[in-house]
């Protein structure tokens, strides 16, 4: 009988699959590795379980413990997951613009959501930061991971999606693109690509970095954007700058209308944080030739955003009007 042993040995080994009609005119084999088939739904299950298993290894997280952490978005899944099957407890610190679905999917894992107020200076002891400090601090067994710096979240790349990518092409990747929110996939993925393709006759593989226009990352200066998951406006511990060899600024409308095409075209529902890489992907690739296999990571998928960048009224209520008439209409009533 083919089966897992619990939910949690069902991360990672995602699939790739080549895009056929957004790289129209482009020669390069343009691969997407699927993330959003991970249990819980996007790439965080991956650091989610390394993190947790090193706390366990290093006795930080003991029998009774509580994960602690200032997340509401896909880290937070995985943290509430593994930690479930591994019978701790998770309590995570929102602020209250989160989105109330996003609160109740943790809740719905059995996790605990403490909301903390919105627009206060992360130095504060009320910010999330501020409260989660405190809470892992005061419960007992409390235990924060701190995706931001945590070594196990890039080691959980170095070891899994690295090595993946390396197999499934064969060793014949050449770019790779990936967006930068904490760092952990770019600094893992492309510093283990780089290490295993260095004497390489056609050279290392390229690390790219899809950023939103308006990060750090790319040159910017923290300006605000609406796409979610990457970029960052201060430089975190855990994305090393010495890995990518080069970043490209895309807009929140590039990221849209690209998720957008994914799904009527290539019949894949992602977020905006893929359609960020996939439209630097095809930057890259137009300069390419057919040798060359680039690979974008799309971290997870559209159902979390089907009120926002799906949604035709939300579109153009924020300034994508454009994107919905080039893209097309998603059916939505406006
Ligand atoms: N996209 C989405 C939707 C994410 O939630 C994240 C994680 N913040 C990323 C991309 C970026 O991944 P990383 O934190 O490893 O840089």
């Amino acid at each position: 009988m083919n089966y897992a042993q619990s939910i949690v040995e069902l991360i990672g080994s995602t699939p790739m699959v080549k895009l056929n009609s957004v790289t129209e005119g482009i020669t390069a084999t343009v691969l997407v590795k699927l993330e959003y088939l991970n249990p819980g739904g996007s790439i965080k299950d991956r650091i989610a379980l390394k993190m947790i298993e090193e706390a366990e290894e290093q006795g930080k997280l003991t029998p009774g413990g509580v994960v602690v952490e200032p997340t509401s978005g896909n880290t937070g899944v995985g943290l509430a997951m593994v930690a479930q099957q591994k019978g701790y407890r998770s309590v995570f610190v929102a602020v209250s613009k989160v989105a109330q679905e996003k609160r109740d999917v943790l809740r719905a894992y059995g996790a605990d959501v403490v909301v903390g107020p919105d627009g206060v200076d992360a130095q504060s002891p009320l910010s999330y930061y501020g409260i989660s400090d405190q809470l892992a601090e005061e419960i007992a067994g409390g235990y924060k991971p701190d995706q931001f710096s945590n070594p196990a979240a890039p080691a959980s790349h170095y070891e899994t999606t690295g090595p993946e990518i390396w197999q499934d092409t064969e060793g014949q990747v050449t770019h790779l693109v990936v967006g930068a929110g904490t760092g952990g996939t770019v600094t893992g993925t492309g510093r283990y690509l780089k290490e295993v393709s260095a004497e390489r006759e056609s050279g290392p593989v390229r690390v790219v970095v899809a950023d939103p226009d308006g990060s750090v990352y790319s040159g910017g200066e923290g300006r605000p954007y609406f796409v979610e998951g990457v970029g960052e406006d201060i430089w975190v511990p855990n994305y090393d700058p010495e890995v990518p060899d080069e970043q490209h600024a895309i807009t929140d409308a590039e990221s849209f209308g690209m998720a957008r095409r994914l799904v009527t075209e290539e019949g894949l529902l992602v977020g905006g944080s893929s359609g960020t890489a996939v439209a630097a992907a095809l930057k890259v690739a137009k300069d390419l030739g057919p040798d060359d296999v680039v690979v974008a990571v799309l971290p997870d998928s559209g159902r979390g955003y089907l009120g926002k960048i799906f949604n035709d009224r939300w579109m153009i209520d924020h300034g994508f009007g454009e994107v919905v008439s080039r893209s097309g209409s998603s059916g939505t009533e406006i």
